[in-house]
């Protein structure tokens, strides 16, 4: 058994919708992950937003352009009339739904509710397809299994046991249909596993099944070794480490998103992957390998701040660096990068909705400043320092770009600076350029 899963690109239209189904069939009872058509999660997030500031005729507006936009996919997607006509009850109902919301003060739980909507969308049209298409799709509704515990970890126990005992009430099943992203709380309401989080769902999926592979569907072919947003000639890795591909995902690498990569791991199922608009090309395979000593790719990662605490006394202060990250643990916010000196620290966050009294506290132990906008960029790879010298490469490549910090020594996996956002993509045009 495999986990198919597709992101929003790959279901946006739908013609795209038609080639996912091509792909996925025969079903060999295979999971398949769907995303909400692109667009519609951004609009359900500007639905909310409207009604959050009460302004209802802008929520309105969003919510009728949404719907003209789905009344169209059905009218494409679908030949017969009969299941047009169940396709237009089923996407009623959801309309219907956010309508509702235009006459009530928006909570949390309902703004939690709204966003869920786009990938029932999506496996419902993608139903109603396969069933004009005569192939028998099992629905398995992600909030009827999909749980997190209280510290939103996904319920590992109850997933696995929930869905298996799903899938084997359903033996003439072909194919099995799921939403990506969306999953209830430990309180039993609608929640979500953030922005782009349908990776995440395969990814626990797979974990829970034990599937043979799983398949990542989207834009692109693989994970390529820079950011084809800003550099021009990116090419695709063929393989990654599992570290690797956590380290590029962590630091910004948007095909993956960085919660997919543990659950594969831990139960060392390969994560392909692959692009619908070129199923043909090899992608990327991420799994456990031995060292290759090779450079991967390179990754940034956007609005960091940087905070610098300086102390006279932390020569000889035992204590210091634990009060300075007990005022993080406090804050719950945590830290992406850190340098230390003898008169003191800088580490970077990229959550800085608790900067201010983060800052406050800190003063108790030191000077503290502030740099905001910057970005770190990423160089991932089995880069042991025993075996190479990966590290003057890429200060050679940065030559002429200030660099605030930088970091090597956590893992063997990649090296970071952090650099002003002004400077990112010409550093990662010189990186590309003098590395690759
Ligand atoms: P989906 O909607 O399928 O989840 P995403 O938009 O989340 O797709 O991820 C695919 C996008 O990630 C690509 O279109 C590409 O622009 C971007 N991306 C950023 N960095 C990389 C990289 N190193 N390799 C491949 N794609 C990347
Ligand atoms: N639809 C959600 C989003 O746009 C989840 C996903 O696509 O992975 O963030
Ligand atoms: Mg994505």
């Amino acid at each position: 058994m495999k986990v198919l899963k597709f992101g929003g690109t790959s279901v946006g239209s739908p013609e795209r919708m038609k080639h996912v189904a091509d792909l996925i069939l025969p079903g060999n009872r295979n999971v398949v992950v769907l995303s909400a058509m692109s667009g519609t999660t951004n609009s359900l997030v500007e639905i909310s937003e409207y009604l959050y500031k009460g302004n209802i005729p802008g929520a309105q507006e969003t919510i009728n352009a949404l719907e003209s936009k789905y009344i169209g996919v059905i009218s494409a997607l679908l030949a017969t009339e009969e299941v047009r006509i169940k396709a237009s009850e089923r996407i009623g109902h959801i309309f219907a739904l956010l309508r509702s919301y235009l006459n009530e003060a928006l909570t949390e739980a309902g703004e939690k509710e709204i966003l869920a909507q786009g990938e029932l969308m999506s496996t419902a049209l993608m139903q109603c397809y396969l069933e004009e298409k005569g192939v028998k799709s099992v629905l398995l509704p992600a909030l009827d299994y999909m749980r997190t515990l209280e510290g939103g970890e996904p319920d590992m126990q109850h997933i696995g046991s929930r869905l298996r005992r799903m899938i084997d009430l359903a033996p003439a099943a072909e194919i099995f249909l799921t939403q990506g992203y969306i999953c209830r709380n430990n309180v039993g309401g609608i929640d979500n596993l953030r922005r782009g989080g349908s990776d995440y769902t395969a990814s626990i999926i797979g974990a829970v099944l034990d599937a043979e592979e799983i398949q990542i569907w989207t834009d692109i072919d693989g994970m390529h070794n820079n950011d084809p947003r800003y550099v021009e000639g990116t090419r695709p890795v063929s393989e990654l480490h599992f570290e690797e591909a956590a380290e590029l995902a962590y630091f910004g690498a948007k095909i993956l998103h960085p919660s997919c990569v543990l659950p594969a791991k831990l139960h060392n199922i390969p994560v392909r992957l692959l692009n619908t608009l070129q199923p043909e090309a090899k992608g990327t395979v991420i799994y456990n390998f031995p060292p290759d000593g090779k450079l991967k790719a390179i990754a940034a990662k956007d609005n960091i701040t940087a905070i610098k605490i300086k102390s006279g006394r932390m020569l000889l202060a035992y204590g210091f660096l634990q009060k300075v990250f007990e005022t993080f643990e406090n804050h719950r916010t945590s830290i992406d990068m850190m340098a230390t000196s003898e008169v003191g620290v800088s580490v970077s966050v990229d959550d800085d909705s608790r900067l201010a009294a983060i800052v406050d506290d800190l003063k108790n132990f030191g000077t503290v400043s502030v740099e905001r906008d910057m970005v770190i960029i990423c160089v991932v790879g089995d880069l042991s320092w025993e075996h190479c010298s990966f590290q003057p490469k890429v200060l050679q490549a940065l030559e002429g770009i200030p660099i605030r910090m930088i970091s090597y020594g956590g893992s063997n996996y990649n090296i970071s600076v952090l650099v002003r956002n002004s400077d990112k993509i010409r550093a990662l045009r010189a990186l590309s350029e003098k590395l690759f």
